[in-house]
């Protein structure tokens, strides 16, 4: 940072604040003090308010971003062998597209390397459901991800410490402030650490509906561009899928019971929505790999369940070993006769969180076993009473209160609703 006047933190706050724009050294000290500790709490929350509410110029969200990835280390991913292309989703309630994608996309020829983290709130987390597997571990050095990378081709892991420390700490800072709700926080939030663990490409899938962080298409297509943007100026080619999330995806949420849903995907089965989303996102990683693969071919084949076999012992796993289940199960019924026009994503996110299939605190356990299976959908017709929602928990005290959640979550009415359409748009250009 070249030297200047001295920068202090109630000049960037006010400056922000007052819907002025902040200097590039303004940008890189904040982000340096703020990821050794230097700025007190409650004023990197009133700066983050303030972007809430003023935004991020282009300019301003480029050189926070360059210096949320130089807080930490970026990975080297040039001994793999094979071209790399991970995949980002922006959370939703049975979003179990990672744990099908990757070895299907490794058996196209295209490594992935994919750091995860853990569920917060009524979305999911893919190493919470990963870790349901007995054995299983997301812990690894550099160099195993890296060799992983190399032989198998798909690694799922945790992001290590190192790994854009500076979002590490704003979004424990974020989570507990009301700031989470803003694109240029939560473009720069997934593009550092997406850009810092040195894919060559990546493929972003940008929930839309009211299991979203943004429900509204609008908001959705301004993060999808705003992150496709800062990818493409970091050099890794990167391309965007707007997917819905008003309903849940598939028929399973939780844990170990969406890992079984994963497995029929492999198995050349699965709900259609999660096959399609599943195999939109694969061809479009594929395509921006370079590779010429179809990807439906090598769930056919039996080649993407390979992968996921040795993906999983790789890490400790039994691949074949029983998943745990639920010692209680619920019923929820029909209110009325009719046609199921929608199940809320978000009400049903929150069942299962209050179930114990999320966390409300990062170092809160999760259940590896409680969760919500779907036994009608959208369209279907069904009489009074029917069985359309098996509510699996172990622990009967946490029944009520999210029996409560579930109120209005399943909507019926007299007349057949529209189709649903699963993808809405592809962005393959930033904001200009
Ligand atoms: N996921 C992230 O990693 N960061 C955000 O800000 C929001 C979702």
């Amino acid at each position: 940072m070249s030297a200047g006047p001295t920068i202090g933190i109630l000049d960037v706050i006010r400056t922000k604040r007052d819907g002025g724009e902040l200097t590039d050294r303004q940008i890189q000290w904040f982000i340096t003090q703020f990821t050794d500790r230097t700025i007190a709490d409650e004023q990197a929350s009133a700066l983050l308010m303030a972007i809430v509410w003023r935004g991020l110029t282009p300019r301003e969200l480029a050189t926070w971003t360059a210096a949320m990835i130089a807080s930490g280390e970026r990975l080297d991913l040039s001994t793999v062998g094979r071209p790399t292309c991970d995949k980002h989703s922006t959370g939703g309630v049975g979003d179990k597209v990672s744990l099908p994608l990757c070895p299907i996309v490794a058996a196209c020829g295209v490594a992935v390397p994919q750091l995860s983290g853990r569920g917060l709130g009524h979305t999911g987390g893919t190493l919470d459901k990963l870790e349901t597997i007995p054995g299983w571990s997301p812990f690894m050095s550099n160099d195993a991800f890296v060799s992983q990378l190399r032989e198998i081709g798909a690694v799922i892991a945790a992001a290590g410490d190192d790994l854009a420390p500076a979002d590490r700490r704003m979004y424990a800072l974020r989570d507990v402030t009301g700031t989470v709700e803003a694109v240029p926080l939560i473009a720069s939030s997934i593009m550092s650490k997406k850009i810092a663990e040195g894919t060559d490409a990546l493929v972003l899938d940008v929930k839309v509906g009211s299991g979203a962080f943004l429900p509204s298409i609008d908001q959705a297509r301004e993060l999808a561009a705003t992150m496709v943007g800062l990818g493409l100026d970091h050099g890794v080619r990167t391309s965007a899928l707007i997917t819905d999330m008003d309903q849940p995806l598939g028929l399973a949420v939780g844990n170990a019971v969406e890992v079984t849903e994963a497995i029929e995907v492999l198995q050349g089965g699965g709900p259609a929505d999660v096959l399609e989303v599943t195999l939109a996102l694969a061809r479009r990683m594929v395509e921006l790999a370079g590779g010429s693969v179809d990807p439906a071919d090598v769930i056919a084949s039996g080649a993407a369940m390979d992968v996921w076999i040795a993906m999983i012992a790789a890490q400790g796993g039994d691949p074949h070993a029983a998943l745990p289940v639920a010692t209680e199960r619920e019923t929820v019924g029909a209110a009325a006769s009719g046609y199921i026009q929608r199940i809320d994503a978000r009400k049903v996110g929150e069942v299962a969180w209050r179930l114990g299939a999320g966390r409300a605190r990062k170092e809160d356990p999760v259940s590896a076993t409680a969760g919500v299976l779907l036994r009608r959908v959208a369209g279907d017709r069904v009489s009074a009473g029917d069985p359309v929602l098996d509510l699996h928990l172990d622990d009967p005290s946490k029944l009520a209160a999210a029996l409560e959640s579930l109120d209005g979550a399943i909507e019926i009415g007299d007349t057949p609703p529209a189709g649903r359409v699963f993808i809405h748009a592809q962005i393959d250009e930033g904001l200009s």
